[in-house]
């Protein structure tokens, strides 16, 4: 098979977590020279990779009318529009935005890869993008994937491969509705006690739109309110450990573990 070579151009923007953290990637394909050295705010197609990310984030607002949006989440198609927020299917009706889902972690968690769901939305990307032939796509994902993972064996490339080929079958369109239906109501990222600070300096970072904040909103000498770690709970893992108390032998080995001290000796082992 003869595959058409294309021009492509990428930006990684990343916070600054470790475990859990964003990562914002700014892809460009052409058929021509791609030389654009900024980052995207009109994009045919945009993914968020996690569910927690929605009433967060402005997912959204980057598409151009009559782009893509796709979801990864559990939520079957048919109830997808109903967890959006109301600002994001207003949007979706406004711009005639065509929205998909799929069960990216089921596909994983079904081949053997864990959490680990970027295979299954780069082919999801693929398959939905258009940029190349689904087929010419597909080929080419998994010959990568074998280069990527050739010295960790035979099964660590298959269990790529299967993932790459039940992301095609899982993708569901959502049929989008003429008006708003019921919506997701987020929750507050900060409480409403927290002060000036954590409003106007905590907040838009958290919603990754730190770049917006006005330089009059900083503190003029570079010093910080001391205590604002205990603002941010993402609450944005797929999967969270559960402390079974009649397993536990107290060995405090997890207390030794976790290099954020987020699990506590002396209180318990819960964290
Ligand atoms: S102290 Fe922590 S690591 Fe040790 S048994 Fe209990 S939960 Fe597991």
């Amino acid at each position: 098979m003869k595959i058409p070579i294309k021009n492509a151009q990428a930006y990684f923007v990343y916070d600054s977590k470790k475990s859990g953290g964003v990562t914002v990637s700014h892809l460009r394909f052409g058929d021509s020279s791609v030389n654009m050295p900024w980052l995207i705010d009109e994009a045919d197609f945009v993914a968020c990779h996690n569910q927690a990310y929605i009433g967060k984030y402005d997912m959204l607002g980057p598409i151009k009318e009559g782009g893509t949006f796709i979801l990864n989440s559990h939520i079957h198609a048919t109830e997808a529009f109903e967890h959006l927020t109301q600002e994001m299917q207003e949007e979706i009706i406004d711009r005639k935005i065509k929205f998909y889902t799929i069960d990216a972690l089921k596909i994983a968690e079904e081949t053997g890869l864990g959490i680990r769901i970027n295979t299954v939305m780069q082919a999801a990307f693929f398959k939905v993008s258009g940029i190349l032939p689904e087929a010419e796509a597909i080929e080419l994902i998994k010959k990568a994937i074998k280069k990527t993972f050739a010295t960790k064996g035979d099964d660590i490339v298959k269990m790529n491969w299967a993932s790459v080929d039940k992301a095609a079958e899982a993708l569901e369109k959502v049929e989008i509705p003429a008006s708003i239906t019921k919506s997701f109501a987020a929750p507050e990222l900060i409480p409403a006690s927290a002060g000036d600070f954590a409003r106007d300096v905590i907040e838009p970072v958290m919603r990754l739109q730190g770049d917006d904040i006005p330089v009059s909103k900083m503190s003029f000498d570079g010093t910080l309110p001391l205590g604002t770690a205990v603002l941010e709970k993402r609450g944005v893992a797929p999967v969270v450990a559960s402390w079974v108390s009649e397993n536990c032998i107290q060995c405090n080995q997890c207390v030794m573990a976790c290099p954020h001290a987020a699990i506590r000796g002396e209180t318990d082992c819960a964290g």
